[in-house]
């Protein structure tokens, strides 16, 4: 059985990045991704299960606790994590898993799991794409931009420490989508999994 990888896909607030995968998901059904587990509260049209697992402050440091959670950060004032078992077993069916989280909690899955972590960074093409989304989406206070902005660079600041980096142009999410998968195929021929083909010629 081919063994699943752990994509994590990290990318600023105005990257695009939700999007992105799920344009992913969509054109690729059998890749799994990861539910997080959030202590805040849903957005309008946001559903328990799909989009996260809204849970309460003690239920999350219960988990953190009994070691359920493969990382966790504290965002914003909330709590975010990766349950553990969902991400054990699709790995124990051999499944690609992404993991659509923040750079702290990429970091520390690289660490625990460096052989079959991957870490993907999506970037706006640049900081006046960036600020342009984000005012766009109209909803925020300018002190919520201003710190999304800050929040970004300093993100955009840690892309020497992942493995690939892909921009996302305005419009262009599909190829981005595209891009991404290409990135898990070419991580899936690496010699260290493919050279059983040796065998063959012995
Ligand atoms: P939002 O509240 O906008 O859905 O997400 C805020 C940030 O939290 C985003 O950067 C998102 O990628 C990140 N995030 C979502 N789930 C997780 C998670 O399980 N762990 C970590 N470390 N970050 C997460």
């Amino acid at each position: 059985m081919r063994k699943g990888l752990l994509f994590i896909v990290s990318g600023p607030a105005g990257s695009g990045k939700g999007t992105v995968v799920n344009t992913l998901v969509k054109n690729h059904p059998e890749i799994f991704l990861s539910v997080s587990a959030t202590t805040r509260k849903p957005r309008p049209g946001e559903e328990h299960g799909v989009h996260y697992y809204y849970i309460s402050k003690e239920e999350f440091e219960e988990k953190i606790k009994n070691g359920q959670m493969l990382e966790y950060t504290t965002y914003s004032g909330n709590y975010y994590g990766t349950p553990l078992k969902e991400i054990e077993e699709a790995m124990e069916r051999g499944k690609d898993i992404i993991l659509e989280i923040e750079v702290d909690g990429g970091m520390q899955v690289k660490k625990k799991l460096p052989d079959s972590a991957v870490t993907v960074m999506l970037t706006p093409p640049d900081r006046e794409v960036l600020e342009a989304r984000l005012r766009g989406r109209g909803t925020e206070t300018e002190d919520v931009i201003r710190w999304r902005l800050e929040r970004a660079k300093e993100e955009i600041l840690l892309l020497p420490d992942y493995d690939y980096s892909v921009v996302n142009e305005d419009g262009k999410s599909d190829l981005c989508a595209e891009a991404l998968y290409k990135i898990i195929q070419a991580e899936h021929q690496r010699t260290k999994y493919t050279k059983t083909i040796i065998e063959k010629f012995i």
